[in-house]
């Protein structure tokens, strides 16, 4: 145990935010806040037991999309504080908007979370469960004179809401009774105008610097159905209303989110103060903190592109491995441990930045890497015959599941007269530096014998059909003596009659431009044609019942996964997660894919 107990786990790296978090922590500011465990109106707190010294983050996503990897960073800033300093973290469906959210990206929400290793407990909970108290909130703002309702249009009203250098004008009706405003906000939630007839807004000031303190509407007239709450409101609050009062209600102490949103902290702030002072909210009220979004090279994170790629085909799916949602991800072979230490390796700051897409991959490698056992797949076969070995005949090669782990054992690779090796390990006219297969040259075949090549066999065409070689009989790997073969080439095999031809995606990045749609090119010219090549591989006999998700290297080739839709044990379908090496480092384009 650490002395300090609010001391973070001991990888964690400092940041401005943990800096916050830990200096409120000192001050006691949230001990003694009250929880029930459910969230809701001050009074509701009353006798609940004391959670001293804690803090209360949350992960607030709309409904309206899938997630993707800028959400991972949120997911694991917002759960990771909350473990390391003893908190709680509350997944909140922020769902104020009645037109646009579905339940499916609610399950696949909830999901996505799950698989990144968090956990809300019973801390799971709805905007719309709030709509009540938000509707009472405005009744009080309206009777306070902090509210009232606007019958400009939408024209008008941005018409008089001035620039960045100059000041908003009044509405003509921002000096009705409070009375007035509470008759027609009523009217207006019993349905009995249309929608954009009225709208309410805060009353604050509208020649404010700052263009969200001029009179910011807080409910609108929507005659929309909405996915939890059904018929029931004519009425729904904005979202810029409606975030601070979940954030207050739920007690949360560090409400974290992206930096657009550092404008509107400061209505943030009055808001939560106004009803703080009306006694409908308790302090201390949450404070808002505004981090760096994650931008990933090669990549797009905005909810309306990736509908875009989805919804006109140009991707099969939600779950597409090339997609970065994390469903995508999920189904790329992706690793939640690989998310997460990506998020620490990227850490959060205060100022915007672009991370590159290979740090993301490099997580992903360097996860893998220390856990994923080895196989052989040859991708691209070509036939090499072993003229004096007999036919017929066959026997077992050992090869260790994982070099540096050899608790996990080794595994039986056959071996027999004709084999699969990989068509780029064999040239018949060497360029320099070529230490494969040749005629005239020896290799090792990993985990088995010496071979020394003795020609090939063409096509009409020209094209190699067939290689052949004759092995070293006291060459074999693991034998005594084995070694005196000195080779410098040393290639991987597989035994034609024993592996099986599965079908097999190798999945490169989505776009070829590091900054998509950079220069106001439309984005889809920038998609990497070459994302997705479909190969029928062969595979040892060890990955016939691989289980789907399942993560293998293929020795040479990258880190796979067994398709966690269409892979099935005795039929696998494997998908490339990456490649070994960062192919897209700078002067190496040639070997992409
Ligand atoms: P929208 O444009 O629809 O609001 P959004 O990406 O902001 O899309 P939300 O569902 O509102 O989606 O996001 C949930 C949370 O994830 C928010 O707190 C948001 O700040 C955070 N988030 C979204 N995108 C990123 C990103 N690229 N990097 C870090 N955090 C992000
Ligand atoms: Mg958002």
């Amino acid at each position: 145990m650490s002395q300090d107990k609010h001391a973070p786990a001991a990888a964690a790296v400092s940041n401005f935010i943990r800096q916050i978090i830990e200096a409120d922590l000192a001050a006691g500011k949230h001990a003694g806040v009250t929880w029930a465990g459910k969230p809701g109106p001050a009074a509701a707190h009353a006798g609940a037991p004391l959670d001293t010294a804690k803090i209360r983050t949350r992960f607030p996503p709309e409904p309206n999309g899938y997630l993707h990897i800028g959400h991972a960073k949120s997911i694991c800033l917002n759960f990771g504080l909350a473990r390391d300093y003893g908190g709680a973290c509350h997944l909140r469906f922020d769902d104020t908007n009645p037109e646009k959210e579905e339940q499916e990206y609610v399950d696949s929400i909830i999901e996505a979370v799950r698989w990144l290793g968090f956990d809300w407990g019973d801390d799971l909970y709805y905007a719309s469960d709030y709509f009540d108290f938000m509707y009472a909130a405005a009744e009080y703002l309206i009777e306070s004179g902090h509210a009232y309702v606007d019958s400009q249009s939408a024209e008008e009203m941005r018409a008089s809401r001035g620039t960045l250098t100059e000041p908003g004008r009044d509405s003509p009706w921002r000096g009705r009774s409070a009375a007035e405003n509470l008759d027609l906000f009523r009217r207006m939630a019993a349905g009995e105008f249309a929608d954009g007839a009225h709208v309410l807004r805060a009353k604050i000031d509208m020649a404010s610097a700052n263009i969200n303190l001029r009179d910011p509407a807080i409910y609108r007239i929507r005659h929309a159905e909405h996915h939890r709450s059904g018929g029931k409101w004519r009425v729904y609050p904005m979202y810029t209303y409606a975030h601070p009062i979940e954030d207050a209600l739920e007690r949360i102490s560090h409400s974290l989110c992206t930096l657009e949103f550092e404008d509107q902290r400061p209505f943030y702030d009055w808001l939560l103060e106004r009803l703080a002072e009306g006694g409908l909210l308790a302090r201390p009220l949450p404070q808002q903190i505004e981090f760096a979004r994650l931008n990933l090279t090669y990549a797009v994170l905005s909810k309306r592109k990736l509908i875009q790629l989805v919804q006109e085909g140009h991707v099969d799916g939600w779950d597409d491995p090339r997609l970065p949602t994390l469903a995508g991800a999920r189904r790329r072979g992706y690793t939640p441990e690989g998310f997460r230490l990506f998020a620490e390796r990227i850490g959060v700051a205060k100022a915007d930045s672009w991370i590159d897409y290979g740090v993301l991959e490099e997580c992903m490698r360097d996860d893998l890497n220390a856990r994923a056992e080895r196989r052989v797949a040859v991708l691209d076969p070509l036939k090499l015959i072993i003229d004096n070995y007999p036919q017929g005949q066959s026997e077992e090669c050992l090869a260790p599941n994982h070099p540096q782990l050899p608790k996990l054992g080794r595994r039986a690779l056959p071996f027999s007269r004709e084999l699969w090796i990989e068509r780029e390990d064999f040239e018949e006219v060497p360029p320099k530096g070529y230490f494969r297969l040749f005629p005239g040259n020896a290799v090792r075949l990993r985990y088995g014998y010496v071979v020394k090549c003795t020609g090939c066999e063409k096509d009409a065409a020209g094209k190699v059909v067939a290689v052949h070689c004759e092995y070293l009989p006291d060459s074999k790997s693991g034998t005594p003596g084995a070694d005196a073969h000195k080779v410098k080439g040393n290639i991987h095999w597989l035994s034609a009659n024993h592996a099986d031809a599965c079908e097999t995606r190798l999945y490169d990045r989505l776009f070829a431009a590091e900054s998509p749609g950079a220069g106001g090119r439309d984005f889809l010219q920038d998609l990497n044609p070459r994302s997705k090549r479909v190969v029928r591989a062969f595979l040892e006999p060890a990955l016939k019942n691989a289980r789907p998700e399942e993560r293998f290297q293929f020795e040479r080739h990258g880190y796979f996964v067994a398709d966690r839709v269409d892979s099935k044990p005795g039929a696998p379908v494997f998908n490339r997660a990456v490649t070994l090496k960062d192919s897209w480092a700078a002067g190496d384009p040639a070997q992409r894919g």
